[in-house]
């Protein structure tokens, strides 16, 4: 057990998780020899089945069960369209997910993209907008233009899956608005994350973004849990420590400079943050993309994870996570090159 456990021990004591999940990245499979990407880094074709079939099996082990696996996107790698293998390899790595215990959520990234089009994976098992929270009567997106949606596995408990390429040259018919619109935003662009494959929110998605977490703050405010916190004891004026209602938002790319090291980004990331950093119910953004994975919390407090990716693990390692949600934080267990963390949950002043 590494110091950090030791830490996250004293600070949960012994209590059970409220619940727990799985988070994966960038599985990539395609069935080619391992070899170097583009960026000169090894990837591993030949282990990625094999990684996310050891990762469900310590799923399904647990003693808390996850609840459900995120999958971050980029399930299989662009190189299936040359050999239109795309269904037969997506149908492979499907078939291995349904030997998870839980549902998966899926997220899309530009591999997807790769590979499909938007209006394929809105009819494909890619579709997970069936589990969306239906109950709220605020925040239903449409799911028409974007791929996003939100759900509440525990009270006071939110994950929102945004679309990272809801903006963005690929997916779409070349004479499509929208992706006239998105050639015209990469092109007039600046810095060296407007590359092809990443995108951004549009408008439309961000509002709807912004309706979810104003509705989400509201909601916190009823279920606030107060004075609880080990925090109070080390505070000598009498303070209200509040625990809002905690989002967590679950997107393929990164949308902070620092929780990543290549130039994966979402293109307008500075819109998407000032929306984020506007509510306090948000509690972290869960991100692939970046293989080599990457971490920051921002001066708002937010927990940026971007997960390092399957696909450059060798035979051997492998990248996944299991989030225990505490009263007080969330532990990511680290599975292979995942390393563990402990994520407090911001603390609202309400004096
Ligand atoms: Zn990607």
């Amino acid at each position: 057990m590494g110091e950090l456990q030791k830490d996250v021990r004293v600070v949960v004591g012994h209590s059970l998780p409220y619940f727990t999940f799985g988070v994966i990245a960038d599985i990539q499979y395609a069935d080619k020899p391992d070899g170097l990407s583009g960026w000169r880094t090894m990837r591993y074709y030949q282990e990625s089945c094999s990684h996310l079939c050891r990762a469900i099996q310590e799923w399904n082990m647990e003693d808390t069960r996850p609840r459900f696996v995120l999958q971050l996107g980029d399930i299989i790698d662009g190189f299936n369209k040359r050999g239109n293998k795309s269904e037969d390899s997506l149908a492979k790595v499907l078939a291995i997910t349904r030997t998870a215990l839980m549902p998966f959520h899926h997220v899309w990234g530009n591999h997807e993209l790769y590979n499909f089009s938007r209006e394929y994976l809105m009819k494909s098992r890619l579709n997970t907008t069936w589990m969306e929270d239906r109950r709220q009567d605020k925040g239903t997106s449409s799911t028409e233009d974007y791929y996003a949606y939100h759900f509440s596995p525990h009270t006071n408990f939110r994950f929102i899956v945004v679309d990272t390429y809801d903006l963005s040259v690929l997916g779409r018919n070349r004479t499509n608005d929208k992706h006239l619109m998105s050639e015209a935003f990469l092109m007039n662009g600046t810095g060296y994350h407007m590359m092809t494959y990443n995108g951004g929110l549009g408008q439309e998605q961000l509002a709807w973004l912004n309706d979810v977490l104003t509705y989400s703050d509201k909601s916190g405010e009823k279920v606030v849990i107060a004075g609880k916190c080990l925090i109070m004891e080390e505070v000598s004026r009498e303070v209200s420590i509040t625990h809002w209602c905690s989002i967590f938002f679950v997107g393929h790319i990164p949308v902070h400079p620092k929780a990543k090291r290549s130039p994966c980004l979402v293109w307008n990331y500075q819109e998407v943050l000032r929306v984020l950093q506007a509510h306090h119910s948000v509690v972290c953004y869960l991100a692939g993309h970046d293989h080599s994975g990457g971490y920051h919390q921002d001066s708002y407090g937010i927990h940026h994870v971007t997960m390092e990716g399957v696909i450059e693990s060798p035979l051997g390692s492998n990248a996944f996570g299991t989030i225990y949600a505490y009263e007080e934080g969330l532990f990511l267990r680290g599975g292979g090159r995942v390393r563990d963390r402990y994520l407090p949950y911001r603390k609202v002043d309400t004096t």
